[in-house]
């Protein structure tokens, strides 16, 4: 089995991002950064979306499990002091896989630049540069609302308890196939409306957010933020692909849920 591990960077991620590769190694196993198995971040949450980023190429044939140097994560459930336990899963257990969906964002421009496809672990957010957002929301071909405000989010289950919590939108669990929109502070008044509440949409209900201005944009997938200026609409819907998660142990998500926020 083939293995790389990603490390946040920082020294006691580096450490033990040595010491994982040391132990890897005695048991047999061939660091790839090209084509690992098994992905091990170190580090926290966004650190495995780094991971998760750097594969999005070949998810078919990765699998990706996350230690944290921190607090406890949402991805990174593994503590520092269970290394070695994890290690030896890695190398003499057959290990179970659990795949949670993910978000497609696909960009459209107004003039001859070809669309853009990007794959969210947690989520998609389009704000503008200066002022407000004025947006058509089209749920499957229809147009659901204008949006005015600061801006959307469109966010899978698994990074329900990420930015879309911080806008008050409801913590999903990672088996159900759908993405949610959460909105960033709308304007409602008599002459704009939106719904107000957070959607979640099923797989095959396509988002999608047409600006009603040119201006120019900034579009954020996950930890990464996007300049705009020429775009006509980025579409949502449920990826085809998913992401898929060594499991060596139970750790149930409402428990995580539970450990990381009450
Ligand atoms: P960051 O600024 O370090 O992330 C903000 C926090 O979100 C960190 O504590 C991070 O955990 C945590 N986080 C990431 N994914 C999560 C998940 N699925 N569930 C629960 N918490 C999660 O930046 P980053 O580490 O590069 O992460 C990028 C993410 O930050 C974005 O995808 C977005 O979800 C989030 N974000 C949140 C807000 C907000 O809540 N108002 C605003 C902007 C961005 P770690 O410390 O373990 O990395
Ligand atoms: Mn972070």
């Amino acid at each position: 089995m083939k293995f790389h591990v990603r490390s946040r960077g920082d020294h006691d991620s580096n450490i033990l991002s040595q010491r994982i590769r040391n132990y890897l190694e005695e048991f047999e196993l061939q660091p790839d950064e090209e084509e690992p198995d098994i992905v091990i971040s170190v580090g926290g949450d966004g650190t495995l979306l780094e991971a998760f980023h750097q594969y999005t190429h070949r998810l078919d044939h990765t699998a990706f499990v996350g230690v944290h140097t921190g607090h406890l994560g949402f991805y990174a459930d593994w503590k520092p002091d269970e290394v070695e336990k994890l290690v030896i899963h890695i190398a003499k257990t057959p290990f179970k896989i659990v795949e949670y969906p993910l978000l497609e964002v696909i960009i459209r421009h107004t003039n001859e630049e070809p669309e853009d496809r990007y794959l969210a672990l947690n989520e998609c957010t389009v704000k503008t540069k200066v002022g407000s957002l004025v947006m058509d929301v089209e749920i499957k071909g229809d147009l659901f609302e204008t949006f005015r405000g600061d801006g959307l989010c469109l966010s899978t289950p698994s990074g329900s308890t990420a930015y879309n919590k911080a806008l008050g939108g409801a913590i999903l669990h990672p088996s159900l196939p759908c993405i949610q929109m959460a909105e960033m502070a709308s304007i409602n008044n008599r002459v704009y409306r939106t719904v107000g509440s957070p959607l979640v949409l099923p797989q095959h209900h396509t988002c999608l957010l047409k600006p009603r201005y040119h201006d120019e944009f900034q579009v954020t997938v996950d930890h990464y933020t996007l300049s705009e200026p020429e775009m006509k609409s980025i579409q949502c819907r449920v990826a085809d692909e998913r992401v898929r998660f060594a499991r060596f142990r139970p750790f149930p998500f409402w428990k995580r849920v539970k450990e990381s926020f009450i």
